[in-house]
């Protein structure tokens, strides 16, 4: 496919992450054309940007992608597979399925004349019935306006941009954010630096025998419950603290604790709320992320988070779009590996569904 060329489908899926994956297992069954253009060079999504460390919070056979469940790591002392492991996976499940993925194609713009959506690539463009958007939101770090952010002169990056310690030894770091990836940085770079952690709230933590598997059980029935009208059960949060072995051992050291947000950043530091002021070396905010959707601006149903309005997964204001795994606002734990299957199977029953109607010449 060259710049110019304009290729026809029924169905594209953009990114090719674990989410468009997933959609493409059940695509297959619908027997329409469909491609899944993803942007890097190849399969792994968000997971080939990991920092080095990093394990799921949750054991292989707790994992899985819809039809093939993840194989259990060789070396699997841990229990958690590390993220070498889901890249794996995810490579030989696209191949598993002979998923008809293009890389590396971007999308740049999506819009559309009636009935028809043009895919707008660094390739070309793709004209299609249907549109699923599955480009997750690891492009997309967030980091919050404190004041004098743009003032310090160390080092600063976000979570999606660690890799490791190596850099930091014997410097002084803050690590900024109260979730599970806060939590296994600071045990990282606590190894070899003065680390700080610093959270809005008291973090909590859950009980070392509570991993993904209990927690996702657990949170799938708090949200049945609150889909019965029966309000929430006391367990089970997706956002605490997981204990993984790296999360213990800083606890096992003594490192595992935190302190509330400083008020402001200075040149060579930050001021706490007693006014103390501290030097910093190197400030790492694990504050999280927005949906990658500028691609979708065009039609002009994207707010200022990066969010679209949606019924399950579907667009409200587009009739052929759909949103797959960016969290619960496109379906319940849809940012997991095992919770994306139930978003996608719903997504691609919806498309056959669409496809098969007549088409409406009014849109
Ligand atoms: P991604 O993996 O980000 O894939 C999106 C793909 O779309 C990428 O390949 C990207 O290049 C491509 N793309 C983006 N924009 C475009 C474009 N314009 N054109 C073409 N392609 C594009 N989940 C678990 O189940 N268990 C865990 O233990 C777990 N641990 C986690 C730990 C951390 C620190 C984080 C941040 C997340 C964790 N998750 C975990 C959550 C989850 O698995 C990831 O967020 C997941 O990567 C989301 O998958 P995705 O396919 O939706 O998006």
């Amino acid at each position: 496919m060259n710049t110019k060329e304009i290729v026809e489908t029924d169905v594209v899926v953009i990114g090719a992450g674990q989410s468009g994956l997933a959609v493409g297992y059940f695509l297959r069954r619908i027997q329409h054309p469909f491609v899944l253009l993803d942007a890097q060079l190849r399969p792994g999504g968000a997971w080939l940007h990991g920092w080095d460390s990093l394990r799921l919070f949750s054991p292989a056979d707790a994992s899985s992608l819809p039809g093939w469940p993840m194989p259990r790591p060789a070396d699997d002392h841990t229990g958690f597979p590390d993220r070498q492991h889901v890249i794996d996976y995810l490579t030989r499940y696209e191949a598993r399925y002979a998923l008809p993925v293009r890389r590396p194609v971007t999308v740049q713009a999506v819009s559309r004349s009636g009935s028809v959506y043009s895919v707008q690539t660094d390739t070309g463009i793709w004209r299609t019935r249907a549109v699923i958007s599955t480009t997750g939101s690891w492009t997309h770090p967030v980091i919050p306006a404190y004041p004098g952010r743009t003032l310090f002169q160390g080092v600063q990056l976000h979570s999606a941009h660690y890799r490791s310690p190596e850099s930091m030894v014997g410097k002084r770091v803050l690590v900024v954010g109260g979730g599970n990836s806060g939590a296994q940085i600071l045990s990282d770079v606590s190894r070899v630096a003065d680390a700080t952690w610093v959270t809005l709230t008291e973090p909590v933590f859950l009980p070392d025998e509570v991993d993904g598997r209990v927690l996702f059980g657990q949170a799938t029935a708090q949200y049945r419950a609150l889909q019965d009208g029966n309000g929430p059960s006391p367990a089970g949060n997706l956002g605490h603290i997981v204990m993984v072995p790296s999360v213990q051992d800083a606890r096992s050291r003594g490192v595992l604790h935190a302190v509330r947000p400083f008020q402001r950043l200075t040149p060579t530091g930050v001021v706490w709320p007693d006014g103390r002021s501290e030097s910093i070396d190197v400030i790492i905010w694990c504050t999280g992320f927005q949906p990658a959707t500028e691609h979708l601006r065009p039609l002009d149903i994207v707010d200022a988070a990066g969010r679209v309005a949606t019924s399950g997964t579907r667009a409200v204001d587009e009739p052929g779009l759909w949103l797959v795994g960016y969290g619960s606002w496109t379906g319940f734990a849809s940012a997991t590996l095992i919770g994306v299957g139930r978003s996608a199977r719903q997504t691609a029953d919806e498309v056959r569904a669409y496809l098969a109607a007549p088409v409406n010449s009014s849109q």
